[in-house]
């Protein structure tokens, strides 16, 4: 275990001052994982912003590369570790700073890595801005290879945190999309899903204050965001003064304004009735994220998953009886280790019953770590058949889901990609790519009502039928 945090000593290679690219610092930062990492990157490069830094696309030479890493299986560790190299070679300091998942999981090892110049956990990763800052005016100099021993490790920087909430004002920060912001409402899980280390690299669940979340959203909303993104690790076990999801859900569309909140993925058994009952009402997007994993008891008690089948599909039913024109999209881990063909055969009877709007499909991934990770995975030849299958049949009940909605008008927020505003995400999450005369009227974060002409495997295509409001 190291001793030392912070060493810094004086080397040559950067240039004094009076030099510009000395005043003006640069930084790039490359992001992997989920939602949570991506706002939280957004978090940090707000804060260089703040300190005067300057954003830069990630391959560009910089003077600061950071990465913030997730760890959700061996492979994401491999390829963060690819990227901290990439990224060492992009700085002008000689090396990546690291934060993230990876730091959590394994803080020597990252710190211990050649490229790595300085590591973060996840909870220093608000002060990480300051430490980066204060570094660089301290030594402005290349501590890389000039360390104290000469030894090419890291200094592992330790900021004395975990910062809480107030450490810093989350709400100033700018959403990362103008048109759908992802707004943080909680933090951790106390699951114990036999594939996952999540638990032990994001801490156990907390929630933000509610008064901060709704100072955050009316500001998100003011700022001319459409929509609110809920996003945290388990957003089912938020709770802050008695107020659960669905109370905050409420409380969030009671706000003023011109928007609408996306609630995204709530695991299956933190689904209440009242949840359900405020999907589809004014404000409140018809859409739930709920990750199956696999549609076989066998599977699911192999994954130490909280829930049968049977009770998934009650939840299912629950939804569908409340509204069948809600949104469910779900999550499925296909050639888990001990999968046989009758437990595939369950899960491809599980989606067909449940007509899912979408299935996020991911191969079984060890995690070194996680308890999964010890038994002997299913042959890698069964696990691509069945994961062709499975997605075979997942694009037909989507397109089957789309299409029962082919004249329809949608409420859209308008977004852009390759350039224009042509792009239309509704209410219950389908894009659609906007054509005809009005097309090029469409304005990056409007919300209009737009028909749906044709659904397709590859786009569907839709026209603008009138501004609206939510
Ligand atoms: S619910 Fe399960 S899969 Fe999700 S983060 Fe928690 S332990 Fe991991």
């Amino acid at each position: 275990m190291r001793s030392d945090y912070i060493t810094v000593t004086q080397v040559s290679g950067i240039n004094g001052p009076g030099d510009d690219s000395f005043m003006k610092k640069t930084f790039s930062i490359k992001t992997l994982g989920c939602k949570l990492n991506q706002y939280e990157s957004a978090l940090i490069a707000r804060q260089l912003a703040e300190c005067g830094w300057e954003a830069r696309p990630f391959g560009e030479a910089v003077d600061v590369v950071i990465i913030n890493t997730c760890t959700v299986t061996d492979r994401s560790d491999k390829k963060c570790r690819n990227y901290i190299r990439q990224g060492a070679r992009f700085s002008r300091l000689g090396g990546a700073v690291v934060t993230g998942c990876m730091v959590e999981r394994d803080r020597d090892g990252t710190a211990g890595m050649k490229e790595a110049l300085a590591v973060f956990g996840n909870g220093e990763k608000r002060s990480m801005a300051r430490m980066i800052t204060s570094l660089m005016e301290l030594s402005g100099p290349r501590y890389k290879d000039s360390g104290a021993d000469g030894s090419a490790e890291a200094p592992a920087i330790k900021a004395d945190g975990p910062f809480g909430d107030d450490e810093f004002d989350e709400s100033a920060v700018a959403p990362l999309y103008r048109t759908r912001a992802y707004l943080r409402v909680q933090d951790g899980c106390d699951g114990a899903c036999s594939y996952c280390v999540v638990p032990s690299v994001r801490g156990a669940p907390r929630s933000r204050p509610l008064a901060r979340v709704l100072e955050h959203a009316r500001r998100l909303i003011d700022a001319g965001c459409p929509e609110l993104v809920l996003t945290g690790i388990t957003i089912g076990r938020y709770e802050s003064g008695g107020a659960d999801l669905a109370a905050l859900v409420e409380a969030i569309a009671a706000l003023d304004g011109d928007f609408r909140v996306r609630v995204t993925s709530v695991e299956p058994t933190h689904v209440t009735d009242r949840l359900i009952g405020l999907l589809g009402l004014p404000g409140v997007c018809r859409h739930i994220h709920l990750p199956l994993q696999s549609g076989s008891d066998r599977v699911l008690k192999a994954m130490n998953r909280p829930y049968t089948a049977g009770r998934y599909m009650d939840i299912v039913e629950r939804i569908r009886e409340r509204d069948r024109d809600i949104a469910i999209g779900t999550d499925i881990i296909v050639g888990f280790p001990g999968e046989g063909d009758d437990d595939f055969a369950a899960t491809l009877d599980m989606v067909g019953r449940a007509g899912f709007a979408y299935v996020h499909q991911f191969a079984f991934s060890p995690r070194t770590g996680a308890p999964a990770s010890s038994i002997t995975p299913c042959a890698g030849r069964a696990t691509i058949e069945r994961g062709e299958r499975l997605r075979r049949l997942a694009m037909e009940t989507g397109l089957e889901y789309r299409r029962r909605f082919e004249g329809a008008e949608l409420w859209c927020v308008i977004e852009r990609s390759d350039g224009r505003a042509d792009m239309a995400i509704s209410d219950n999450y389908i894009r659609i790519r906007l054509s005809g005369v009005q097309a090029d009227d469409a304005r990056e974060a409007q919300i209009a009502r737009v028909r749906l002409v044709r659904a397709g495997h590859d786009a569907n295509i839709g026209e603008m039928a009138r501004q609206a409001t939510l």
